[in-house]
């Protein structure tokens, strides 16, 4: 970007928290003053949430920035917070896992069952080698053990690196070479649209490239036919025999928990690295305080895989430190039919859900008399995460989920912020459709010009973190140098200038008038017409405000007279009119309707009426795909890719001229 980005769209539409969940929030706005007068007192009262074996001598050591340390000194162990404890609380019968399988069995798992089970795969690991410091794949579908396994990883200082169930041997070989791990859990499969689903041949083959397995624990879920090899074991033979009896260790706040790739959106995933005490204060606050957590009475569900940040820090780590009662899902949310998120919702009274944007426009585009089939009255609270959420997304997901009565928090943060870092408190924010508001206590994030110039209130640039926060990335596993580059080389002492140390999360964001930050993309993806900065997010925003889009994806193609120029895929809703001639006049109403609600820059030059769009594993757009159909390039990498039948598709639909 040359300048600051234009902003070009305005929302008047403002929701206050409703009455009686801001009589009893557990975070009130008095908090953003005490976090503001003492950030760092702040962030130790936080931490004070969580026990700690032995407390820390300095919140905060920033001496050798960009390398941080926080509560320098204290030790706790991640599991014994996450389980132990509440079971010592008397709270072992509490349900901590509603397990829903795709094809409808069930388990529930108490908080004293979650410590047997985390003991005995403890007790297993150590047996099989497995010490502090080790490096241990996880590649599962969403059933408890993956959780178990990462609790018993954490409970041993040993770093579990995550891989998505659905990537290819590939993805897996890559990523357990880069961390060298020396252990694999896996299972036979698990169930994907209503069949089971193999993940142990992937396994097999990515074994087969990476000598630094040792062992490879194997869960039986979907009772398939496996192939058996020498480092094989079965966790029914191992993990459920072991030792039910274990005594957790405690590890230094600064001793590495997990390594995370990022989800690929950009290009060649990067290996995050999180480490302990930081990364659960802010984990289990920012649940805590963004989901107003009722420990008594709410039930919680998180929709992501465990295989994202998402998962790992909403789904283990920050309820579970917070003794939650949660629905974890197994499958795809139109097995065996489009409403079995509701179903589910419904049947387990989930009072706080947390979505993606992608979900939401699919269940737009799906209609909306099936949420309506279903009861959703225990929802209080609805989270958004994953991408920009379209103010017309957000309206449909407060009227046809929240039953215009919820409020919804729309989070932005990243795999490597670890945690939540801008988005409303539901008891204290006035929320506006489409903007995640403001950063949360403690958090101090700017949108900042190329000098690094805070933008005045109106104003469109660069999204920054001013001063570090407690669950930041601690480097890019293997690679410090990249670290640096990545992501403090854009602005500041980074960048040899100042001596302020800025992180720079490569994401666009403006300021509207009223100081509220509205999120607008990756900075790559920005578009400059005619000389104008327009993000891709608002061009996407305005066509989905029109009755026929559900979804849309817009990139910027060379073009010979305005430098770059708006092309637009575009899904309709189901209902929308698209065959020949109504097909072209939609496409025409659709670049007047952009043109009228965002002025005649925006104005698409082409827009494209397509089935799907290329998105990520964990659900995102892949612009910089469209981008290479756009400027008909041949594909860039397209490892993350979700369904490569998606880009024929469209590629063909794009040389046709439709
Ligand atoms: P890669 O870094 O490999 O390209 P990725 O950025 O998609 O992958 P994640 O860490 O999973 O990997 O995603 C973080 C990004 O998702 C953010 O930088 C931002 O672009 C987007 N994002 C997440 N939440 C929001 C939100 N609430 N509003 C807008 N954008 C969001
Ligand atoms: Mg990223």
């Amino acid at each position: 970007m040359s300048e600051t980005l234009e902003n070009l769209s305005s929302e008047s539409r403002v929701f206050p928290p409703p009455a009686d969940l801001a009589e009893r929030a557990n975070v009130t706005a008095s908090d953003y003053d005490a976090a503001t007068a003492d950030r760092l007192g702040y962030w130790a009262q936080q931490a004070h949430r969580l026990t700690w074996t032995k407390e820390w001598d300095q919140v905060l050591d920033w001496s050798n920035p960009p390398f941080a340390k926080w509560f320098v000194g204290g030790a706790l162990n991640i599991a014994y917070n996450c389980v132990d404890r509440h079971v010592e609380a008397g709270l072992g019968d509490k349900v901590a896992i509603h397990w829903e399988g795709e094809p409808g069995d069930t388990r529930t798992i108490t908080y004293a069952d979650l410590l047997t089970s985390v003991s005995q795969a403890a007790n297993a690991l150590t047996e099989l080698g497995i010490g502090a410091g080790d490096r241990v794949a996880i590649y599962l579908p969403m059933i408890p053990e993956a959780a178990v396994a990462m609790l018993a990883c954490a409970r041993i200082g040993a770093l579990h690196s995550v891989v998505f169930g659905g990537f290819s041997v590939d993805a897996l070989a890559t990523r357990i070479q880069d961390a060298d791990a020396k252990l694999v859990i896996t299972a036979d499969g698990g169930y994907r649209r209503g069949k089971p689903s193999a993940l142990k041949p992937m396994v097999d083959d990515a074994v087969a490239q990476c000598p630094s397995i040792e062992n490879v624990l194997v869960v039986r879920r979907t009772g398939q036919d496996v192939a058996w090899g020498e480092k094989d074991k079965w966790w029914h033979e191992t993990v459920e025999q072991a030792s039910e009896q274990h005594k957790p260790e405690s590890f230094d706040a600064e001793h590495p928990l997990f390594i995370l790739y990022t989800s690929g959106t950009t290009g060649k995933p990067k290996g995050i690295l999180h480490t302990t005490g930081g990364y659960l204060t802010q984990a289990s606050y920012t649940f805590d305080a963004v989901f107003d957590h009722k420990p008594d009475t709410d039930v919680f569900w998180c929709t992501a895989d465990i295989g994202w940040v998402t998962g790992h820090s909403y789904i283990v780590y920050g309820p579970l430190s917070n003794g939650a009662t949660q629905v974890m899902y197994e499958g795809t949310p139109d097995t065996p039919h489009k409403g079995r998120f509701w179903e589910i919702v419904d049947k387990y009274h989930v009072s706080l859900l947390y979505t993606a944007p992608t979900l939401i426009r699919t269940m737009m585009k799906w209609g909306e008399d099936i949420p309506a089939k279903y009861d959703l009255s225990s929802l209080r609270v609805l989270g958004s995460v994953g991408e920009p959420i379209n103010p017309e997304a957000w309206m449909w997901y407060r009227k046809n989920v929240g039953r215009d009565r919820a409020p919804i928090v729309d989070t932005w943060w990243q795999t490597e912020t670890g945690g939540m870092m801008i988005s409303p408190l539901p008891g204290v924010t006035a929320t506006k459709p489409g903007s995640a508001m403001t950063p949360l206590p403690g958090i101090s994030a700017d949108v900042v010009d190329d000098q690094a110039q805070s933008v005045p209130d109106g104003g469109g640039g660069f999204l920054v973190l001013r001063e570090p926060w407690p669950s930041m990335l601690r480097t890019i596993w293997g690679d410090d140098q990249r670290f640096i580059d990545t992501y403090w080389s854009r602005f500041g002492a980074g960048a040899g200038s100042g001596d302020e140390w800025i992180y720079f999360a490569g994401d666009g964001a403006k300021k509207d008038d009223d100081g509220a930050l509205w999120l607008l993309g990756r900075v790559d993806d920005v578009m400059l017409i005619s000389g104008h900065n327009i993000s891709t997010t608002e061009v996407e925003s305005a066509l989905v405000s029109h009755p026929s889009v559900a979804e849309a994806a817009v990139v910027g193609a060379s073009d010979p007279t305005t430098g770059q120029a708006i092309v637009a895929f575009t899904i309709p809703r189901g209902t929308a009119d698209i065959e020949g001639a109504a097909g072209e006049a939609l496409i025409q109403e659709l670049r007047n309707h952009v043109a009228k609600t965002l002025g005649p820059i925006a104005k698409p030059r082409q827009i494209m009426l397509v089935p799907e769009l290329p998105k990520t594993r964990s659900g995102k757009i892949m612009r910089r795909l469209l981008r290479d159909v756009a400027e008909n390039r041949s594909l860039g990498d397209v490892t993350t890719l979700q369904d490569s039948a998606v880009m024929d598709l469209i590629s063909s639909g794009m040389q046709s001229g439709k």
